[in-house]
């Protein structure tokens, strides 16, 4: 089953052309992992699948439906992990993961509070449903906002760099939680620079330069022999990066 199909999509920000043309597909239970250099329009890409920012041309459908014409429902199939967590300070871990359920889909208390537990427990946080985000580490908050994003039962979930505020040693634990929703065979989208998820995890591996996705191919392909020099370069450069990050 086809979860998203872009078509055409075009977006500007003033003069300043962020997507261009850009068309792809993903199928039920694909994990895409959307590499490559910074301002290349990857974090737009996603906020216009969920309707963060309005595309100016093209089309997108979630599950066939069109966002432009029933933008409420298509973007609800989705829910977004953000690189800086966007927790409510000021409820606990628990109350986070109930607030949607309760409010946007008026589940009763007693369903919201016993999935919002089993959530935690499945991101090995069934200790914390009454912390505070600000008494948790970095590598917790993003825990939670991933069980927090899987509370509205997403078909689709999108995390825009994950990791990357994090310090290199609470990445793993964050990179392993969504690798188990990999294995659920939630239909995914990660933006990422952390290469060696991208090539285990990602059935498929999208590189974006300058509004376009310029390649769209199996780990396997890209990795081991990249397409074009702009890839490879990139790739390098990402590689010595990572390297000295996790030194
Ligand atoms: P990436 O996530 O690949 O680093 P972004 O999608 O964040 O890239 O940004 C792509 C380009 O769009 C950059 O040049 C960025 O400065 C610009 N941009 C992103 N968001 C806005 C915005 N809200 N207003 C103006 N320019 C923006
Ligand atoms: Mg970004």
């Amino acid at each position: 089953m086809e979860m998203i199909r872009a078509e055409k999509i075009n977006k500007s920000f003033g003069k300043l052309k962020v997507l261009n043309d850009v068309s792809f597909e993903v199928q039920q239970g694909e994990v895409i992992s959307v590499i490559g250099p910074s301002g290349s329009g990857k974090s737009t890409l996603l906020r216009c699948l969920i309707g963060l920012e309005e595309i100016n041309g093209g089309e997108i459908f979630v599950e066939g439906i069109s966002t432009e014409k029933e933008g409420k429902k298509a973007f609800r199939k989705m829910g977004m992990v953000f690189q800086g967590f966007n927790l409510f300070p000021h409820k606990t871990v628990l109350e986070n993961l109930t607030e949607a359920p309760l409010i946007v889909k008026k589940e009763d208390r007693k369903t919201a509070v016993q999935k919002a537990r089993t959530l935690l427990k499945k991101v090995g946080l069934g200790d914390k449903e009454d912390s505070y985000p600000s008494q948790l580490s970095g590598g917790q908050k993003q825990r939670v906002a991933i069980a927090r994003a899987m509370s509205m039962e997403p078909d689709i979930m999108l995390f825009d760099e994950p990791t990357s505020s994090l310090d290199p040693e609470l990445v793993g634990e964050v990179l392993s939680v969504i690798r188990d929703l990999a294995e659920d065979k939630i239909t995914m989208m990660v933006v990422t620079h952390e290469m060696g998820f991208a090539r285990d995890v990602s059935d498929r591996v999208f590189f974006m330069d300058h509004g376009k996705i310029i390649s769209d191919t199996v780990p396997e392909k890209i990795f081991v022999n990249p397409e074009s020099e702009r890839i490879q370069a990139f790739l390098t450069k990402i590689l010595n990066e990572n390297r000295g990050s996790h030194q």
